[in-house]
C-alpha cells in the first residue's frame, strides 16, 4: 500500500519525431558495433531475428542458483570449504562467482584489469569453480564493468563517463574510482577482452553482467560523436517528452547495448560455443529496454528484483516473472532475491527475517521462476540466512518435478507497454503507466484471478491463444497495427478491460483524436476533465441494472466514489440501462455547501459493450489508479466484476476462504499444480513481515484438463494428501491451512 501523493499536473503526450531506422543502423555501422537490427526494424517484426544463437545445452536444466558475489578482501579472509559444503546442502545446481570487471580475481594479464589487492598468484576463481564443478553444478562467471580506476583513467581517459558538466565522473560510493562510460571502447574493447580471457581460461557455462548499461546519460567524446552522427543531434539534457533528442537518445543507447550485447556473446560463444552472456536486464513498462527484443536475444533471463524496500508489495517478485515471461515466453527465468536488507541506504551485509525471505522466495516460485539467492561478501557477518534459504531449497529440490512448469493456465492477460511509459516520459510514469498497472495488479491478486502479463508488442493471434480477457491499464499509446489485433482478439470472442487514455495515442505518443479503440469502447473521445477531480461519485442503478454481475457484492451501496482523472466520451453505440452512471463533483468545502448539485445523471461510468462473441468493459476514468492509491473496496468489487463479467467462463481454479493469496496454475509433463502464497500480511502499516500468519480452510475448485482424471493429489507444503472430489471434469478440496505457501499437485 501507498500513501497518498499529490499529483502533479498532468498533460497527454505529444507526437514527437522518433529516430529513423535507416540513420540508426549507418550510425551504428559507422561506429562498426552493429549486428542485431533495431526496434521496429521490419526484420524483426513477427519473428526471430535470424542470427539469434541457439541457447546453450544446460540452459534448462538449473532450477536452484546460488550466487556469491565476492568483495576485494575476500581472498585472504573467506573459507572456500564453507560456501562449497553450502552450495551442495542446497541442491544448489548452477552458481554465478565473481570473475572479474571491477576487480579480479583471478591472475588476468589483460592491461588494466585490476586484480584483488589480496589475491597474490593465487587463482581463487579457478579453485573456486574447481570446487563447483565437482559438485556438478553449472558455472557462469560474473563481471561487473561499471567501475575502474585512476592507471585506466590516466592511460584512457576516454573509458571514463562525462557528466552533463562536461567532466569526467567519479564513482559516487567508491570516489578513488571512476564511472565508465557503458557505450564506448571501455565496455566494446577492455570488457570482450576481459571476456575472452575468462572463457579461454575456464571455459564458464555462461557469463553474467551486472551493471553492464552505463551509470546514466554519458557525455563523452564517443557517446558525443556517435550520436550525432546517428540523428544528427546534440545529446539530450532533458528527460522530457517534448525533447526529440531524448526520444532519439533511448532508442541510440538501446541499439549500442544490443549490439555491446551481440558482440560480448559472440566472443564468449567462438571460445565456448555452448555457452551465453546473461546481461542483468529487463522489467517491465519502465524498463529502458525493449523486452520484446530482450526476449528474443536472451538464452535465459535473471529477474534481478531482490527485495522490498519501502511499501512495496510482497507480489512484486511475482509480477516480475509475469513481465519476464511475456517476454520470453518458456525460456528459463530465475529471480534473483537478496537475503538483506533492499533498501536506499544499501546495508548490502545485512540479513533481514527469516520470513520475509520465505513469502518473497514463494511468490517467486508461484510464479514460475527458478529462485537464485545472491550473497554479497564471502565473510559470512551474520548466519541467519542459511537456514531458512537452505530450508526453501531443500523443498524446492523435492518439489522439483512439480515446478518444471510447462505452461500457465490463466485465462486473463494483464497488458504492460513500454511504448506508452516512453510516450508519457518519465516524470509521468508513475500515475500514468506504473500505478494504474499495480492497482489492476493488486485488484487480481484480490480477486484471486490467475493471470498472466502481455506485452504490447506481443499480441498476435498465436500469443494470445490461450488468454480469454486482456486488461489494458491505460494503455495510452498502441499503433494501428495494435488495435487491430485487439480487435480480433475481442471478435474470436475475448475479453477487454481498458481504462482512461488507452488507445488515445499512437505507438509514438501522438495524438490521435479519438481512440483507436473507438469501435470497440462503443465511445468516441470528447475532452478531459479538469482535475485531480474531488468529491465526484458513482450512481449503482440498482432500480434498472438490478442484479447486474458489475453490481455483485455492492447490492446495499446506493453510491461509491469515483475516480480522479476522467474523460468525457459521447456514446457511439447504445448503452441501454448503463449500472453505474455519473455524479457528478460537487463542492467539498465549506462544509454548508457540500450538498450534491446533480444527483442523478444517465452518464455511464462503466461501458459494457458486446462485440461480437467478445466483451469490452471501458472505464473512462482512472478506476486503476485511484485503486492503488486510495484501495477502496468498492473500486476493487468494479474491477474484479469488470474482469469476470467481460471473461464470461468459468475461472480455471476458485479459491474460497479468508486472506489475500496470490493464486497462480500450471501444467507440468504429467500433472498441474495451484499455488496458493499467503500475502495475508503487512504488518500493521508496512510491508516487512516478522512473523507469518497462517489463513484458514480454502477452498479449492479446479479445471482438469479435457478428458484428464487426477491419479493422485497432493499438498507439497504440507506433506499431505487431501480428500478429493471429482466430478465432471473439476476437481474439490480443502487446504486445511497456508502460512507462507501451499501447493496442491494434481498428478494426471
Ligand atoms: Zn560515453
Amino acid at each position: 500500500m501507498k500513501p497518498a501523493r499529490l499529483l502533479s499536473c498532468l498533460g497527454a503526450p505529444r507526437r514527437r519525431a522518433f529516430l529513423k531506422t535507416s540513420a540508426l543502423a549507418s550510425a551504428a555501422a559507422s561506429l562498426g558495433e552493429f549486428a542485431w537490427p533495431a526496434q521496429g526494424t521490419p526484420a524483426v517484426e513477427g519473428g526471430m531475428p535470424e542470427d539469434v544463437p541457439p541457447a546453450p545445452s544446460w540452459i534448462d536444466r538449473p532450477m536452484r542458483w546460488a550466487q556469491l558475489t565476492l568483495v576485494e578482501d575476500d581472498p585472504a579472509k573467506f573459507d572456500m570449504a564453507l560456501w562449497l559444503d553450502y552450495f551442495r546442502r542446497t541442491h544448489a545446481d548452477a552458481v554465478c562467482l565473481s570473475a572479474g570487471g571491477c576487480v579480479a580475481y583471478y591472475p588476468t594479464e589483460v592491461p588494466f584489469h585490476h586484480r584483488s589487492a589480496w589475491l597474490g598468484d593465487r587463482d581463487l576463481l579457478g579453485e573456486l569453480i574447481a570446487g563447483c564443478r565437482q559438485l556438478g553444478m553449472v558455472v557462469i562467471a560474473r563481471t561487473d564493468p561499471h567501475a575502474t580506476y585512476d592507471d585506466a583513467q590516466a592511460a584512457h581517459p576516454d573509458w571514463i563517463a562525462v557528466g552533463a558538466d562536461g567532466q569526467p565522473r567519479r564513482h559516487w560510493a567508491s570516489p578513488e574510482m571512476w564511472v565508465t562510460c557503458g557505450l564506448g571502447p571501455y565496455n566494446f574493447e577492455f570488457m570482450t577482452e576481459v571476456k575472452r580471457e575468462i572463457m579461454s581460461r575456464y571455459r564458464v557455462d555462461g557469463i553474467f553482467v551486472n551493471r553492464w548499461e552505463g551509470s546514466g546519460t554519458c557525455y563523452c567524446r564517443h557517446c558525443e560523436t556517435g550520436f550525432r552522427a546517428a540523428t544528427g543531434r546534440a545529446l539530450p539534457r532533458t528527460t522530457s517528452p517534448e525533447d526529440p533528442a531524448y526520444h532519439d537518445h533511448l532508442r541510440w543507447r538501446q541499439a549500442r547495448l544490443f549490439a555491446l550485447w551481440h558482440r560480448w556473446d559472440e566472443a564468449a560463444r567462438k571460445i565456448n560455443p555452448d555457452s551465453c552472456v546473461i546481461p542483468n536486464t529487463g522489467g517491465g513498462a519502465l524498463s529502458r529496454l525493449d523486452m520484446k527484443r530482450v526476449g528474443e536475444l536472451s538464452a535465459m533471463l535473471v529477474a534481478d528484483r531482490q527485495a522490498r524496500h519501502g511499501l512495496m508489495a510482497p507480489w512484486a517478485i511475482g509480477m516480475n516473472a509475469k513481465e519476464y515471461r511475456a517476454a520470453a515466453g518458456r525460456k528459463p527465468v530465475a529471480g534473483l532475491f537478496s537475503v538483506g536488507v533492499e533498501e536506499a541506504y544499501r546495508w548490502k551485509d545485512s540479513v533481514q527475517s527469516a520470513d520475509e525471505i520465505r513469502l518473497w522466495v514463494a511468490d517467486l516460485v508461484a510464479n514460475g521462476m527458478r529462485p537464485w539467492y545472491s550473497k554479497f561478501a564471502g565473510v559470512l557477518h551474520d548466519p541467519r540466512w542459511l537456514q531458512p534459504v537452505e530450508e526453501l531449497y531443500g523443498w524446492c529440490h523435492g518439489a522439483e518435478r512439480y515446478l518444471r512448469n510447462e505452461q500457465p493456465l490463466a485465462r486473463v492477460g494483464l497488458v504492460y507497454s513500454q511504448q506508452t511509459a516512453q510516450s508519457y516520459g518519465p516524470e509521468r510514469t508513475r500515475d500514468r503507466v506504473e500505478d494504474p498497472a499495480l492497482g489492476w495488479y493488486q485488484a487480481l491478486v484480490e480477486a484471486r484471478v490467475p493471470f498472466e502479463m502481455v506485452h504490447d508488442r506481443l499480441m498476435d493471434a498465436g500469443r494470445l491463444a490461450p488468454l480469454k480477457t486482456l486488461v489494458l491499464p491505460n494503455i495510452a499509446a498502441l499503433s494501428d497495427a495494435q488495435c487491430a489485433q485487439l480487435g480480433d482478439f475481442v471478435r474470436r470472442g475475448g475479453g477487454l478491460v481498458a481504462t482512461y487514455e488507452t488507445s488515445l495515442f499512437d505507438e509514438s505518443g501522438g495524438a490521435r483524436g479519438d481512440f483507436g479503440l473507438k469501435e470497440l469502447f462503443g465511445v468516441s473521445f470528447v475532452r478531459r476533465l479538469d482535475g485531480p477531480v474531488r468529491n465526484a461519485y458513482l450512481r449503482l442503478e440498482h432500480e434498472t441494472a438490478r442484479g447486474h454481475p458489475l453490481l455483485a457484492g455492492l447490492e446495499d451501496a446506493p453510491r461509491i466514489i469515483h475516480g480522479v482523472w476522467q474523460l468525457e466520451v459521447r456514446p457511439t453505440v447504445p448503452f441501454p440501462k448503463p449500472p453505474v452512471t455519473l455524479i457528478p463533483s460537487y463542492p467539498d468545502l465549506p462544509m454548508e455547501k457540500v450538498y450534491v448539485r446533480q444527483p442523478r445523471t444517465d452518464v455511464p461510468q462503466v461501458l459494457l459493450h458486446e462485440v461480437g462473441a467478445g466483451r469490452v468493459a471501458y472505464f473512462p476514468w482512472d478506476v486503476d489508479r485511484t485503486f492503488w492509491e486510495v484501495l477502496s473496496v468498492d473500486h476493487f468489487k468494479l474491477m474484479r466484476n469488470a474482469v469476470a463479467w467481460a471473461t464470461n467462463e468459468d475461472p480455471p481454479v476458485t479459491v474460497t476462504g479468508p486472506g489475500v493469496l496470490d493464486v497462480t496454475v500450471w501444467r507440468q509433463k504429467g500433472s498441474m499444480t495451484v499455488h496458493l502464497v499467503n500475502l495475508t500480511n503487512p504488518m500493521m502499516m508496512k510491508g516487512p513481515v516478522r512473523e507469518l500468519l497462517p489463513v484458514g480452510e480454502q477452498r479449492v475448485r479446479l479445471r482438469l484438463p479435457e478428458g484428464a482424471q487426477a491419479r493422485g493429489v497432493r499438498l507439497l507444503v504440507a506433506g499431505a494428501v487431501p480428500p478429493v472430489r471429482q466430478s465432471a471434469g473439476w476437481l474439490e478440496l480443502v487446504v486445511p491451512t497456508v502460512r507462507a505457501h501451499e501447493v496442491v499437485a494434481v498428478d494426471l
